[in-house]
């Protein structure tokens, strides 16, 4: 009999069939650490995006936005530690040259220096930097070195006090920014949870020493109640709480999600007290300090609440938290299975799609109009190849929340079917009502 559990083989396949994610230069083989997103795949990273973006800016008063470089002086990283610090320990194996993370490693192996994989003598672990370096200009010597930016948050920071000025931004106040940043992990495995390019989605809060363990809880309630919102299965998410910290940090608690091959870090909230801050004071020779207006012209440097979470991680956890492959027969009949993503419809990557049941007698016509009128308040999806019940299946494996069905009495009476993908459901509304009833719809959508 067929698995029917979730594996991330089965997640891997489903975004290649469909659209979602592909491997990067495929053709030659495929570049480790990098994928691809298609068309859906960028809908639904988008949507993720937004729904992050909303929460922060939009739903936050006292939050705005920033799209820093990737590429920033070479002194930044310096004063943010990355260079001294930002590294992994590593371990190779002398015999199949097989490389491993001494901190993740079996700690047996390590200690008995043999290799997991085939039995041969290992290294001494040593600190391999995880920044990938470059040169700027023509010349390739230490002055041209230039690094892609291995976190988002280092360009808040240096222009922590650009927004604050220009937007007359008072403490406590957080800055949002989405962006590309690179790692060159060694270890890259499970598919885009690990990857040398990715995205992420960070939140820096600016806050007066003293107050920042307040606002340190209240961002840990804030994000555990963001993916609550969007529908995710809280019964698989955990926080962990660091017991050793980073070198910036008086804080930290991980969330956590159960992927397919475990609990790991979705997303963390730390408390990085004034220490970039203060380092960049120290590196820049430009003082960080903040003077507060409303507490006596007091001067300090604030104390920084983070939320950094990975947006393609997000992605390959919303694509395994909605992804079921569902009995339909009723007892005593033959397996009858169908995957369903089952995203929010403001994460799926198609909202709603228009099916006539049959291509002739104008239904194909009626069916396009109909498609063009939910065309500016949806991301829509039209299909008319092939039996109804097998194009309900193609959209529930792509997670769409709505199907509209068109067939002869939409000609007649100028009615439709609204069928819904987690109950299957099907209800006939008025063509000139679908808009706003499927506004009401996806306003009102409870995961069940
Ligand atoms: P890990 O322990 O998994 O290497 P980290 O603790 O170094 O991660 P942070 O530096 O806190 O991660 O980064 C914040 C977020 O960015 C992580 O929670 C994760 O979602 C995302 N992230 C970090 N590294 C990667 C990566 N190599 N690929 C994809 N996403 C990543």
């Amino acid at each position: 009999m067929e698995d029917h559990k979730i594996s991330m083989d089965k997640i891997v396949s489903l975004c290649k069939r469909r659209g979602f994610v592909f491997q990067s230069s495929e053709i030659y083989g495929g570049q480790a650490g990098a994928w691809d997103y298609g068309p859906l795949g960028v809908e639904l990273k988008k949507n993720i995006q937004n729904a992050w973006w909303k929460e922060m800016t939009q739903l936050h008063d006292n939050i705005v936005g920033l799209d820093a470089a990737i590429l920033m002086h070479p002194r930044v990283w310096e004063a943010s530690g990355h260079v001294a610090n930002f590294s992994d320990p590593l371990v190779d194996c002398k015999q199949c040259k097989m490389r491993f993370r001494a901190d993740t490693m079996d700690q047996k192996a390590l200690e008995e220096k043999k290799c997991p994989a085939c039995g041969g003598e290992l290294t001494e672990p040593r600190a391999f930097n995880l920044m990938f370096k470059t040169h700027i200009g023509p010349a390739e010597d230490s002055a041209s070195i230039v690094y892609l930016r291995p976190e988002t948050a280092q360009g808040i920071y240096v222009n922590y006090k650009n927004i604050a000025q220009s937007n007359r931004m008072k403490i406590p106040f957080g800055i949002a920014q989405v962006g590309k940043a690179f790692r060159n992990e060694i270890v890259t495995k499970n598919f885009i949870f690990r990857t040398c390019e990715f995205e992420q989605m960070e939140m820096q809060f600016f806050v007066k020493p003293g107050e920042d363990d307040k606002w340190f809880q209240y961002w840990r309630e804030q994000r555990w109640a963001f993916y609550e919102k969007y529908g995710v299965n809280m019964n698989k998410m955990r926080w962990y709480h660091h017991e050793k910290l980073a070198h910036y940090a008086k804080d930290a608690y991980d969330i956590e999600y159960e992927f397919p091959m475990g609990f790991s870090e979705l997303e963390g909230v730390h408390n990085r007290t004034d220490f970039d801050l203060t380092r960049h004071t120290e590196y820049s020779g430009k003082d960080m300090s903040y003077i507060d207006q409303d507490d006596n012209n007091n001067k300090y440097i604030p104390y920084i609440i983070e939320t950094s979470a990975g947006l393609t991680r997000n992605l390959l956890m919303f694509l395994c938290d909605a992804y079921e492959e569902q009995n339909l027969a009723k007892e005593g009949e033959p397996e009858d299975y169908r995957t369903v993503l089952h995203f929010h419809p403001k994460i799926a990557p198609v909202t709603v799609a228009v099916l006539p049941l049959m291509k002739k007698d104008g239904l194909a016509e009626l069916a396009k109009e109909i498609q063009n009128d939910l065309k500016e308040d949806f991301v829509t999806d039209y299909d008319q190849s092939g039996a109804i019940g097998k194009r309900y299946r193609r959209q529930d494996e792509i997670g769409t929340p709505f199907c509209i069905t068109v067939d002869y009495d939409s000609k007649e009476d100028g009615t439709v079917t609204l069928r819904f993908r987690d109950s299957m459901e099907q209800v006939r509304v008025r063509r000139e009502e679908l808009s706003a009833r499927i506004h009401s719809e996806i306003k009102n959508y409870k995961r069940v």
